[in-house]
This record gives C-alpha cells, sequence and structure tokens, in this order.
C-alpha cells in the first residue's frame, strides 16, 4: 500500500515500517560515499514547515531532502508572518502556492499535521504535534535498534520518565509494539496518562524491576508543556527516576530523544557512555527521513500547474 501523508504510526502496518527500515538501511550505504547525493528527487520540493523549536528534526529533514537532490525551503514561525497573526491554515495555503510536493510539519498542537493534510495538495509529514505524535522519531528509533539487535521480537524496552506529556513516547510504543517488541512504560502516577495500556503496554511507577530491560528509553521532562506542577520537585524526580549508573547495567542499551537535560532524566556519565545511542539515533534520522520522503514522493507525478490544478480539491490524491 502506497502512503500518501505520514501523519501517524497508527496508519502503518509491521509490512510498511519493515519497507521504509530497508530503505533507510540503502540510504545509509549512500551516506557513507564521499558524495553523499542522489538524484532521485530532483527538481521536487520539500517545505519544512515548524511552529516549535527543533535542531534534530528540522536539520535532518533539510539533509534527507537535499541528499535526495530535492529543493527544501525552511519556514520557522518566529520572524515570519505568524507573529503578524496570520493563522495556520493561512500560512500553508500561501506556502501551497509555491507547490511543494511535501510539507514537513512541527505544531504545539495535537492534530496540526492532520488538518494540513485538508489544506494542501502536498504530501504531509508529521514532524510533531503537540503531545500526540512523532512518527519519524519512532521510525528512527526501531531502526536503530534493529540495526542493533535483529529483531526487536520478545525485547523489553521501558520507556521512562515524562510519559504524559511525549509524543515520542506515544509513536515509540506503537512503533515498537508492531515490531514485537514488549513495552513498559514507567514514571511517576502524575506524568502516566491514564489508559495507556490500551496501546498494548505495561506500566510501572517504580524502576525496582528496571534489570528486565534490554533497552531503557529515557524521555525528557517536557517543561513546557506543564502548565501546573507534575512531580514534587526536580530533586524528587532524579532520586526516583534518573537513569544513571548505578539503575543502568552496562549490559542494557541506553536512548533518548534528545535534547536531553542532563542531570534531570539521564545522569552525565550515562549519556556519554558507549552502550548510550543517542548519536545512532541522530544519524539514524537523516536516512529514515529520507526513506520517508521517498516513500511518501517517488514515482508521484508533479502537480500540473495553473488553474486546473488549482482548482482540485485537497483531498483528491495526488499521488499517482
Ligand atoms: N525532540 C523530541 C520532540 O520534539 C523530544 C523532546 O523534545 O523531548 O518531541
Amino acid at each position: 500500500m502506497s502512503m500518501r501523508h505520514l501523519l501517524s504510526i497508527e496508519d502503518l502496518d509491521r509490512e510498511q515500517i519493515e519497507r521504509i527500515l530497508a530503505r533507510a538501511a540503502s540510504f545509509a550505504e549512500v551516506s557513507g560515499r564521499p558524495i553523499k547525493k542522489v538524484p532521485t528527487l530532483r527538481g521536487r520540493l520539500v517545505v519544512n514547515l515548524f511552529y516549535e523549536a527543533s535542531t534534530r528534526t528540522r536539520s535532518s529533514f533539510e539533509l534527507a531532502a537535499k541528499r535526495l537532490s530535492a529543493d527544501v525551503l525552511n519556514f520557522a514561525s518566529s520572524g515570519s508572518a505568524v507573529e503578524k497573526g496570520e493563522s495556520l491554515k493561512d500560512t500553508v495555503t500561501t506556502l501551497s502556492s509555491y507547490r511543494p510536493d511535501a510539507l514537513v510539519v512541527r505544531a504545539p498542537f495535537a492534530g496540526a499535521a492532520a488538518l494540513v493534510a485538508g489544506w494542501t495538495p502536498a504530501a504531509v509529514v508529521n514532524a510533531g504535534d503537540g503531545k500526540h505524535e512523532h512518527p519519524t522519531q519512532a521510525l528512527l528509533d526501531v531502526y536503530t535498534l534493529t540495526r542493533r539487535l535483529g529483531t526487536l521480537e520478545g525485547r523489553s524496552v521501558w520507556i521512562v520518565g515524562d510519559v504524559l506529556h511525549s509524543r515520542v513516547a506515544r509513536s515509540g510504543v506503537l512503533a515498537l509494539r508492531r515490531m514485537g517488541a514488549e513495552v513498559t512504560v514507567c514514571g511517576p502516577p502524575t506524568l502516566i496518562p491514564r489508559g495507556i495500556e490500551a496501546l498494548g503496554c505495561a506500566v510501572r511507577h517504580d524502576l525496582s524491576d528496571l534489570g528486565e530491560a534490554h533497552v531503557v528509553y529515557a524521555l525528557r521532562m517536557q517543561n513546557e508543556r506543564m502548565s501546573e506542577s507534575f512531580v514534587p520537585s526536580l530533586r524528587e524526580y532524579v532520586a526516583h527516576y534518573q537513569i544513571n549508573a548505578r539503575r543502568l547495567s552496562p549490559r542494557q542499551l541506553l536512548m533518548h530523544p534528545g535534547p536531553v537535560n542532563r542531570g534531570v532524566e539521564l545522569s552525565s556519565d550515562v549519556t556519554d557512555s558507549p552502550q548510550a545511542l543517542i548519536s545512532e539515533q541522530v544519524e539514524a534520522g537523516v536516512v529514515v527521513r529520507m526513506a520517508v520522503l521517498f516513500e511518501l514522493l517517488s514515482g508521484a507525478a508533479p502537480e500540473p500547474s495553473g488553474a486546473a490544478a488549482q482548482a482540485r480539491p485537497a483531498t483528491e490524491p495526488q499521488l499517482a
């Protein structure tokens, strides 16, 4: 089944995930060459539309598009007419006039990318919508892990920390479960969303059985999404939930989506230890995002220009 947009991991079955991972592996070979570029998406336009801060996601989407020879337009809400009050819809309509083939969207509210998909004929990639989902993060995490472990079938992954505000956790649980991993989310009761078991994970409120995990995935405390206090104090949080050398065994793998709050969810020693896959995750971000852009855009006929194309409803499939 070909993909029109990538809005949520829920839209992907295991076969589609495996296809993206295999494609990413073939792009990893390209990234190892002195000339790291292929002509696959030459002449296509990818627009990065970022309404929230980003280091890794934005830079890796830009690099991914460039390595596929697409043109890239980076749009950040700060410094734009958004500051004059232009709405998301009007901004998308404006940028759609440039006839982008893909719009990569990050916005601070859940459902933003899905809304954008209704306003543009371009393929839309969700690069993080509030605390809802961050599907390319989950795909790069699964890619990183399968490279290390081979199959994820029956592997135990503990996701620890601020699960409540984490789109990474939501997409991660869904993708890891699809790939056959056993997932446990762990954190203080105030930071675990009620009913999260419905995604197929176990819930724990202490780290006493952390030793059973093959992989420990630490989450950042999402202070920017907290309007009230969810933990008595950071010191208290650190005392009970910080992943550090005392709690992590050297045979366990450690992951984190970045940016790391050193000294909060992770101690510096484990962050910099060889068991941490954090740099591998960042590296994987480029090839996995290349694979996603390829999946969405390759084989698609470029949009015809002119009034007829303008009049076409946004819901009509654009990709052949
Ligand atoms: N960079 C990830 C995100 O945008 C994780 C984080 O910010 O904590 O969701």
